[in-house]
């Protein structure tokens, strides 16, 4: 049996109801005859952490992560504490620290969920979008000076480097490339942005050459929003910088249905260090607590996590007990419209994965 050591870390609000039911489900997994096992160990960081120590994470809190296989994230966010802080020093500083360059966010209509798209059928819409993960305009340069004074000036500078952007864009290419469709679009913003932009659309274009096989395009980042709502079906797979892709993929997430639903993988591609899995929404603080939260999003991860590890097998599995639970309205969460909790969604997902132990799975 093989078996896999990861780190969870249900960060603060939601996070901590949806990662608790990501383990149920890969417990689930264990023990469906799969040949695989968990070890997983539990990280308390995030605003509460903050709150007693002072940041939101220990400073050797990055040394502890580098011995996992894996890390399944809830989200960090908290109400009493800034933004800026919360992001930056748990979930930024992971994905940094641990060179997770490549965020990968599929988005797919699932069985059984009403889109807002009346024209898309669900087969037009199934995207991939890669966003650079460790520059571009979060690369934390910049500064502010003369604070609170007439001349108070602040700058926060987007740093592309050549090799950053390389990375990148190979990542989407490969990516593209082993997609039936084999079709790339490359996000930019050069009309404007006349240098470091200009210097992602070339390459790009050097990059392509290595990927003949891969038919790519190039689309403004404000002409990709109406693109995605009005040509679902002419977009595969996305490559954006880390600002762009950020706002396009929560587009992407409510034109599949729900906030609740969409994962996200933080990538290590060279998988030097462990990489990093989580639903893509923030901590709800509106509904937490009240055991509402919809697991999907963090489920989806889940099973892209198992994708990683070289699990395909396991991978399917989960998602092929998530769209079970889709399928059946009675089995859908506030945010999609039904009245079911957290702890019934997470018992379907889990029976079905155990009824389906052994046997080769339905495809969706
Ligand atoms: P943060 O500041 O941490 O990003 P937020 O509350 O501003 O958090 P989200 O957490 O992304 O942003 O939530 C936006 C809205 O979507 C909220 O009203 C929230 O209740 C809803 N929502 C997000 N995730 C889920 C989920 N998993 N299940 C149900 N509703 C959700």
């Amino acid at each position: 049996m093989k078996r896999y050591r990861i780190a969870l870390i249900p960060g603060d609000g939601i996070g901590k109801e949806v990662v608790p039911a990501g383990r149920q489900v890969l417990e689930a997994v264990a023990g469906a005859e799969s040949g695989i096992g968990f070890e997983f160990e539990g990280f308390d960081w995030g605003g509460d952490y903050y709150r007693a120590h002072g940041a939101m994470m220990p400073d050797d809190g990055l040394e502890a992560l580098r011995g996992q296989n894996a890390i399944l994230f809830g989200s960090a966010g908290d109400p009493g504490i800034p933004d800026h802080i919360t992001l930056w020093g748990l979930r930024l500083k992971i994905c940094q620290g641990l060179d997770q360059y490549a965020n990968v966010r599929p988005t797919r209509i699932l069985r059984g969920i009403d889109a807002p798209l009346k024209r898309c059928r669900t087969e037009d819409l199934d995207w991939v979008i890669v966003r650079e993960n460790t520059e571009g305009e979060y690369s934390g340069a910049g500064g502010r000076v003369h604070q609170g004074f007439p001349i108070e000036a602040a700058m926060d500078v987007s740093l592309m480097t050549r090799a950053g952007v390389e990375r990148i864009q190979r990542y989407a290419f490969r990516l593209a490339a082993s997609r039936p469709r084999k079709r790339l679009t490359v996000v930019t913003k050069s009309n404007a942005q006349r240098h470091a932009m200009v210097m992602w659309d070339e390459v790009a274009a050097e990059v392509a050459g290595d990927f003949p096989e891969v038919g790519w395009d190039k689309e403004l980042v404000d002409a990709m929003t109406a693109r995605m709502v009005n040509r679902p079906a002419s977009l595969d797979t996305i490559v954006a910088t880390n600002l762009h892709a950020d706002v396009l993929s929560d587009l992407a997430a409510a034109l599949a249905g729900s906030l609740g639903i969409a994962p996200t993988g933080n990538i290590n591609p060279e998988q030097a260090f462990p990489s990093m899995f989580e639903p893509i929404h923030g901590s709800a603080f509106d509904i937490m607590g009240q055991g509402v939260a919809n697991p999907i999003g963090t489920f989806w991860s889940a099973s892209m996590m198992l994708d990683h590890l070289g699990e395909p097998e396991a991978a399917r599995r989960v998602m092929e007990a998530v769209e079970y639970a889709t399928a059946d309205p009675k089995l859908h969460t506030r945010d999609l419209g039904g009245a079911a909790t957290t702890a019934e969604v997470t018992e379907a997902v889990c029976a079905r994965i155990a009824a389906g132990a052994g046997r080769p799975l339905a495809t969706a």
